[in-house]
């Protein structure tokens, strides 16, 4: 089980929505939300992961916001620093934008671009020697779960992970684990069925580093206000990674007080 000490996190993944014009409305009524119920980062974590070209103007919006918004990218570059590499952004040069967090590995990323293993220890290796936080996706298909590999995959990802990061960068490590047929379909894993893979990746994040104990695990694929209090209350559940919901500010809102509530 997990320390309860682990601070919850609730990241908004924006995916390839919305336009400039409503992606600054959502901002703004996002801290009209936290301007009457203040969350504070001892409660709860709170991200939102705009396009690319929205990580700026969005960082900008957020810097009278009463509670603090962590601006989080969707992707980096598997190639560090600068140089050639047309369409790419490396993690020093989000860095060097004051964007300090950034997905690796989503689902998404996995199946529609390309980014195999490979790609992905790259990213978290870049990511992490710039010094960015990284939340590392993982997650196993309809068919590998029907096939009882659930399990094995996922921790295959953890141990893919393990490969990449040093022993003094855990700290800079979340995982969010998104069962990949629960993503955007509205179907939920069970409360109880994702409690046991957390407890599963709790446990082999503890036989890789003393750290494993401390390490936010966060849960994704079609949460929404309607179940996140179910979800937050299981004990290795330390947040969410929401996608539909989190274009709704009072759903993302509410999301994010259900996970803050159990630091109350
Ligand atoms: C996601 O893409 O990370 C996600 C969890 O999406 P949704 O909440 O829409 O299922």
């Amino acid at each position: 089980m997990s320390d309860s000490t682990i601070t919850p996190w609730v990241v908004g993944n924006w995916k390839m929505n919305p336009m400039q014009a409503n992606s600054q409305q959502l901002i703004q009524d996002l801290k009209q939300y936290l301007k009457q119920t203040p969350i504070t980062e001892q409660q709860c974590h709170i991200g939102v992961a705009p396009i690319s070209i929205a990580l700026l103007p969005i960082q900008q919006a957020l810097l009278d916001a009463q509670s603090p918004v962590k601006v989080v990218a969707q992707d980096l570059s598997r190639m560090a620093g600068t140089g050639a590499y047309t369409g790419e952004v490396s993690g020093e040069l989000l860095k060097d934008s004051q964007i300090d967090y950034v997905l690796i590995g989503h689902s998404e990323r996995r199946e529609i671009f390309g980014d195999d293993v490979e790609h992905v220890k790259a990213k978290v290796l870049n990511a992490l020697n710039a010094g960015l936080t990284v939340i590392y996706c993982v997650g196993e298909s309809l068919e590998q779960r029907e096939a009882g590999q659930a399990e094995q995959v996922v921790l295959q990802q953890i141990c893919d992970l393990a490969t990449v990061v040093k022993a003094d960068q855990w700290h800079n490590i979340v995982v969010a684990y998104e069962p990949i047929w629960a993503i955007g379909t509205g179907k939920t894993a069970s409360p109880e069925d994702a409690q046991a893979m957390h407890a599963q990746i709790r446990q082999g994040l503890a036989q890789i580093t003393a750290e494993g104990k401390n390490i936010a695990i966060l849960y994704g694929g079609s949460v929404k206000p309607e179940n996140a209090v179910e979800l937050a209350a299981c004990p290795d559940i330390n947040g969410a990674l929401v996608g539909g919901a989190s274009l709704n500010a009072a759903s993302f809102f509410e999301i994010a007080r259900a996970f803050a509530k159990i630091k109350e």
